[in-house]
């Protein structure tokens, strides 16, 4: 019903297969209802690292280091499939794969690959990324974190918010202030120094835990730089392997909606005929399905471009924030059409609308890829104040 322009044909057997089986695996009864007790408790269930792991959630678009190297629609059809489940299940694997994997592999040295790459892809070991402060995270250029060199070993200080996975991180990929400029840095979680607090109480993206971490005189060796990733354009060329995934993710909870409200809206007599059959609910399936499925083409323009190497930061920007917006209307006519029924936990568009809210603001505010937009656009960047 959803594949109205047949862009499902365009799929390879072996995407098509791939995409079944991880929905046939993350839709289970069993699944969704971890997913359900999750978002009403604010705890990520442990085994479900395990379940992703399984469907190769992580680093799936690397190569070498025993890591399945997909092609980039391949890897958005996947965080599709992961945020059909939930954003924060996507988040999770979003960061542990793009922000944790993907800058060890790019940027890290060899003995680091070696330590860390497959055991995180298997969820042996699982990772943050620490970038957000709390004076600002659309400015990251504001950093106050620091890490000073002297007698042979770096010293860490620093305050981090919004981390996610930081409660059950082994490492946390750190962003600090150095005096060669901004560097990544991978800390062990348990390093002496470092202090990580869950925040609790979040009404969005509740089954994706967030951290709160400190850093104080936290001891590093010069083994745990990334010796290859200097200035905050590394920062952000990992978080564009992130908001191309959102990019697709987002159609993955846009469709989740439809297809709940739509085989709800079938079923329910009002006026003696069912709700599918009024013009005005009509009139709204059809404005989303047309939503749904230009985003679906603009996320696969984004893949051939990501596969062509042509791919830059304007198109990730126009792919994120566009099909968030997407995804986020659609979640709220969806639970508008719903009615009652629609503010249940037992039905999953509320939680989507909800997730979908950090969606919007993570990764770079819905705003800020717009003004990023917009200097491509005009050449003057409007949204950092030159000093
Ligand atoms: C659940 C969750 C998980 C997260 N996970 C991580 C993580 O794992 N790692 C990490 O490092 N960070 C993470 N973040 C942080 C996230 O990236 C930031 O919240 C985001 O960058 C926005 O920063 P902020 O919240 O400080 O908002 P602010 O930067 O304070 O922005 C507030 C508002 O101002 C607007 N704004 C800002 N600048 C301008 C401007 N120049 N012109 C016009 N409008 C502007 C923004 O669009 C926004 O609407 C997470 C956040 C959440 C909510």
């Amino acid at each position: 019903m959803l594949d109205l322009l047949l862009l499902n044909d365009e799929l390879s057997d072996d995407q098509r297969s791939l995409q079944q089986s991880i929905r046939k695996t993350l839709q289970s009864p069993k699944i969704k209802q971890q997913v359900i007790e999750a978002y009403r408790s604010e705890v990520t269930p442990r085994e479900i690292l395990q379940t992703l792991a399984s469907v190769n959630a992580f680093g799936h678009n690397l190569n070498g280091y025993e890591l399945k190297n997909y092609d980039a629609k391949t890897y958005g059809l996947i965080m599709m499939e992961l945020e059909r489940l939930d954003s924060g299940i996507r988040s999770i694997a979003s960061v542990q794969g793009a922000l944790v994997m993907y800058p060890i592999w790019k940027y890290g040295s060899e003995k680091q690959k070696e330590t860390w790459l497959r055991k995180l892809s298997k969820a042996e070991a699982m990772g943050g990324f620490a970038l957000t402060e709390p004076q600002g995270g659309s400015d990251p250029s504001a950093m106050e974190t620091n890490a000073k060199f002297s007698d042979g070993k770096w010293t860490l200080n620093g305050k981090k918010t919004w981390i996610t996975n930081g409660t059950f991180a082994d490492i946390l990929i750190t962003w600090a202030r150095t005096p060669d400029g901004i560097q990544g840095f991978i800390v062990p979680a348990k390093a002496k120094g470092v202090n990580i607090q869950k925040m609790s109480h979040k009404l969005s993206l509740r089954a994706s835990e967030t951290a709160e971490v400190t850093f104080q005189n936290v001891e590093l060796s010069s083994e745990d730089i990334l010796p290859l990733a200097k200035g905050l354009r590394t920062t952000l060329d990992c978080l564009n392997q992130a908001r191309y995934g959102i990019s697709w993710g987002s159609i993955g909870a846009a469709e989740a909606c439809f297809e709940e409200t739509f085989a709800y809206a079938e079923k329910r007599i009002l006026f003696k005929t069912p709700l599918t059959h009024q013009p005005l609910i009509q009139t709204k399936f059809a404005q989303m399905l047309t939503k749904i499925q230009q985003a679906k083409l603009l996320a696969t323009r984004l893949s051939e471009l990501k596969d062509q190497n042509k791919i830059q930061p304007v198109h990730i920007s126009m792919g994120k924030s566009s099909n968030v917006e997407m995804a986020v209307q659609v979640a709220r006519t969806c639970r508008d059409i719903l009615g009652g029924v629609g503010i249940l936990d037992s039905y999953e568009t509320m939680r989507h609308m909800c997730n979908l809210e950090t969606v919007s603001t993570y990764e770079g505010t819905h705003d800020i890829h717009l003004l990023i937009m917009g200097q491509n656009l005009t050449g003057q960047q409007a949204f950092a104040r030159q000093l």
